[in-house]
Order: structure tokens, then C-alpha cells, then sequence
């Protein structure tokens, strides 16, 4: 079986101050044992040793983002290896907001994700269509040729979380219904299966992200193929306990 996978991608959000109380109030958390939830948080680069010196055990911690390649002469980048020194097990890539404002392209997140997957880092790799994409009916088009560029660059896919999140759905409060995102991650599952392999479709988590809440979780949970979430606003808040123990 898939292991529930709950993320919380905090994005460029928090003090010192607040990643600790954040940090304290999932540390208090009630929440089901790591043999049914997977728990990842990902705070931005600055916290990332702190989040990972404090925070409890059996919760992981993902970077948002890497650079493409070995380190070196790239300002402003944090490559694969800094994350694997320091015991960084996950991180975020392909994220909307990393393709649509800084421009990455669907074969640079492929070779962010080969990249990260050799240097022995797992990866959340997202995908997901904007609201014309959608409505232009062009949205399985889209994810396909997303999951291609990963999949023409990666042939182990045993640390890839792949997490379908719409755009029009981040951050908007407006969360895709049971169906569409059951609809999605079906069609998915099914690339995977015609693409890669039978087994690799049947152990593939595929999460969902966009505007999921404490309210709105149990029932997306519910989707047979609906393995987890990529949590924003909620991974901020105490509701995230709630939102991890949909996996229940
Ligand atoms: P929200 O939960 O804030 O909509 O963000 C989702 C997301 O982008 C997680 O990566």
C-alpha cells in the first residue's frame, strides 16, 4: 500500500520567532504513528536547521527548492549536496510558483528532480494546470507533459512524491472537489501505468494540492486515488494536526 504523505510547504512565509512556535505546537500534536503518515514540513532555506534541530522525530524536513547541478559559481542557489550535508531528506520541486514567477520550464524541473534523486534526496515533484489550461480543457495535457519531462530524466521512481496541484486552487480558498481531484490523479496513475510501469503507478504517491483545510481534507482523503496532500496557508496553523490525521 501508499503511505499517506502529508507535506506542509510553508513557501516565504515566517520570523525566527514563529517557526519556533509553529515548531512547538506540531511537537504537541496528537497525531497517528509514522506507519500510517508520512510528515514532511518545509520551512524556507534560512530555518532549515532549526526546523530540523527542534522539530520531533518522526516529522521530516524538505527544502522548496535546489539548484539544477553540482554547486559552484551560482549566486543566490542552495544545491542538492548542501541539503544531503545537512541531513535534509526532502525537497519541494516544481512548484507553481517557482514555474510561473521564476520561469521554470517543465525540462529544467525534470532535470532539478534527476538531479536531487542522484545526490539521494527524495523528491516532491509538483505539477498542475492554471485555471485557462483548465478551462481550455487542456488539463490532462498539461500534467502529462509535466510528469514526461520527469519521467524521460528519471527511471527509480521509489523516492518521488508527485503532487497534483491546479494553480487556480493555490491559495485561493477555491479547493478542487473530491471528483476533480480524484479525476486527476486517476489519469495520473494511469500515465504512469502506460508509461513507465505497472508498478510503478501501483506505489507512486500522488498528494493533492490547493487550498486543503482542516474541513475540507476528510473528504479528498476519502479518494481512492488521493494518497496525501501539499499543504500552504493550513501547514501554518495548528489545523495541520487535523489535516494529518485525515490519514486516518
Ligand atoms: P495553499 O494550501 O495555501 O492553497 O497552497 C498549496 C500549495 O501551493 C502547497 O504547495
Amino acid at each position: 500500500g501508499r503511505k499517506f504523505f502529508v507535506g506542509g510547504n510553508w513557501k516565504c512565509n515566517g520570523t525566527n520567532e514563529e517557526v519556533k512556535k509553529i515548531i512547538s505546537t506540531l511537537n504537541a500534536g496528537d497525531v497517528p504513528s509514522q506507519d500510517v503518515v508520512e510528515v514532511v514540513v518545509s520551512p524556507p532555506f534560512v530555518f532549515l536547521p532549526l526546523t530540523k534541530g527542534s522539530l520531533r522525530p518522526d516529522f521530516h524536513v524538505a527544502a522548496q527548492n535546489c539548484w539544477v547541478k553540482k554547486g559552484g559559481a551560482y549566486t543566490g542557489e542552495i544545491s542538492a549536496e548542501m541539503l544531503v550535508n545537512l541531513d535534509i531528506p526532502w525537497v519541494i520541486l516544481g512548484h507553481s510558483e517557482r514555474r510561473l514567477i521564476l520561469g521554470e520550464s517543465n525540462e529544467f524541473v525534470g532535470d532539478k528532480v534527476a538531479y536531487a534523486l542522484s545526490r539521494g534526496l527524495k523528491v516532491i515533484a509538483c505539477v498542475g494546470e492554471t485555471l485557462e489550461q483548465r478551462e481550455s480543457g487542456s488539463t490532462l495535457e498539461v500534467v502529462a507533459a509535466q510528469t514526461k519531462a520527469i519521467a524521460d530524466r528519471v527511471s527509480d521512481w521509489t523516492n518521488v512524491v508527485v503532487a497534483y496541484e491546479p494553480v487556480w486552487a493555490i491559495g485561493t480558498g477555491k479547493v478542487a472537489t473530491p471528483a476533480q481531484a480524484q479525476e486527476v490523479h486517476a489519469e495520473l496513475r494511469k500515465w504512469l501505468h502506460a508509461n513507465i510501469s505497472p508498478e510503478v503507478a501501483a506505489s507512486t504517491r500522488i498528494i493533492y494540492g490547493g487550498s486543503v483545510n482542516g474541513a475540507n481534507c476528510k473528504e479528498l482523503a476519502a479518494q481512492p486515488d488521493v494518497d496525501g496532500f501539499l499543504v500552504g496557508g493550513a501547514s501554518l496553523k495548528p489545523e495541520f494536526i487535523d489535516i494529518i490525521k485525515s490519514a486516518e
